[in-house]
């Protein structure tokens, strides 16, 4: 193509979204693990298609779980970077857009001694982000960006997994997915999570049909096994009736009181929660905002924070009616990077204030149409990744009120 031809459409080519890639990808894992539960080490096989427009010659896999210090997590093969947390496998030829590749490593965790998601409490051992990931390229390049040490920097498109953890310990080991012979499977599934030792374990169904199983510590009391049972089972059901049906058929909800420094977080179908204090309606409500609506979490905190506060408030009633402050002197789609700098305002105005910007959203275009609005949006976005154009794209379609003036009152650029 002539060049100055090029130089004409280059711009016209920068306004359409470049898909983003590896896509659809699948993971294939066999770990076993030692008899205490702390320590994983087997295969891991993934699997992607380049769902990009040009050809795609390296990709790179995320060992999130040396974020607080390296060496928790090893790989096999691969290509080490400056940050312990990023991998770059080559591929041995440029992969077509439309074709399918895949790359094998061994690899091996042990859980850090420390309170964490990835770490280690009295004799259980907590496997969240530390699964090594791939690594989404978009039109912004590839997301390498490091874990800002709060709230969650992670971005990971929605995956098949089929994952064999064998043991020959007395622990449970409950994980993402479901599991049937020995392999917990989980379709469409941004991460995969698991923890071991030996938690009591009790389950219960919703109405609506969705297993929750608890996995205690030993000294949580069955009162509070209970309680996020009742809670965990409403608003699966509350979600899924305003949201969209909860696809998966089982919840996992792992309850420790043993965490003084953690408080949880919350997986595709695997949620981790201090006892008894657990959030556990909000850890529930990012099954949806965050696990079925995915987004970057480095870039767009609030897509999943804001929601799952405002979807807890709901479910609880609470409407927050007066809670806008004026004109804030930060925005709250601000990306992790600087909310990592700023970590005392993080809680305030990605949570607080942005759920409050979606009450007063709610209050400017109506209850009906707010529920209109999330319902559609999830439709539209069930599996995928959204970004703030989508919801204000989503909310302007779901009201007649121009919402212009809204945004740029509330900060929502
Ligand atoms: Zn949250």
């Amino acid at each position: 193509m002539h060049r100055l031809l090029l130089l004409l459409l280059a711009p016209i080519w920068l306004l359409v979204a470049t898909p983003s890639t590896p896509g659809v990808p699948s993971y294939e894992v066999e770990l076993t693990g030692t008899p205490d539960g702390r320590t994983w080490s087997g295969r891991e096989t993934v699997s992607f298609t380049n769902t990009a427009t040009e050809s795609l010659r390296e990709v790179y896999v995320r060992l999130w779980g040396n974020s607080r210090g390296c060496g928790a997590v090893a790989v096999t093969g691969g290509v080490a970077t400056d940050d312990c947390t990023v991998v770059r496998f080559s591929l041995p030829e440029a992969l077509q857009p439309g074709k399918r590749a895949s790359i094998s490593f061994d690899v091996k965790l042990t859980a850090p001694e420390r309170e964490d998601r990835f770490g280690r409490s009295g004799e259980f051992s907590f496997f969240g982000n530390a699964l090594p990931v791939l690594a989404v390229r978009d039109a912004a390049g590839w997301h390498l960006e490091r874990d800002m040490g709060i709230g969650e920097s992670f971005y990971t498109v929605a995956a098949d997994f089929a994952v064999r953890l064998t043991h020959t310990g007395n622990l449970a080991v409950p994980s993402t997915g479901v599991t049937t012979d020995g392999v917990a499977i989980a379709k469409q599934a941004r991460d995969f999570a698991w923890a071991a030792g030996p938690f009591r374990t009790t389950s219960t169904t919703s109405p609506g049909g969705v297993t929750v199983r608890t996995w205690a510590t030993p000294t949580v009391t069955a009162d509070a096994v209970s309680s996020a049972q009742a809670d965990a089972t409403a608003a699966l059901d509350e979600f899924g009736r305003r949201f969209g049906a909860y696809p998966d058929h089982e919840l996992d909800l792992v309850l420790n009181d043993r965490w003084t420094a953690f408080s949880g977080m919350e997986y595709p179908g695997f949620v981790l929660l201090i006892s008894p204090s657990s959030p556990v309606v909000h850890e529930v409500a990012h099954q949806w905002w965050y696990g079925l609506v995915g987004n970057n979490e480095y870039a767009d905190p609030w897509l999943d924070e804001a929601f799952a506060t405002y979807a807890t408030d709901v479910f609880e009633g609470d409407h927050r009616a007066g809670c806008w402050p004026g004109t804030l002197p930060v925005a709250i789609t601000r990306d992790m990077g600087y909310w990592g700098a700023h970590d005392t305002s993080y809680g305030t105005f990605v949570y607080t204030y942005g759920s409050c910007m979606l009450h007063e959203l709610e209050r400017l275009i109506g209850t009906p149409a707010m529920d209109r609005l999330l319902a559609s949006y999830a439709k539209a976005h069930w599996h995928g990744v959204v970004t703030p154009a989508d919801f204000k794209a989503a909310a302007q379609a779901a009201s007649t009120v121009e919402l212009g003036p809204f945004w740029r009152e509330h900060g929502i650029g």
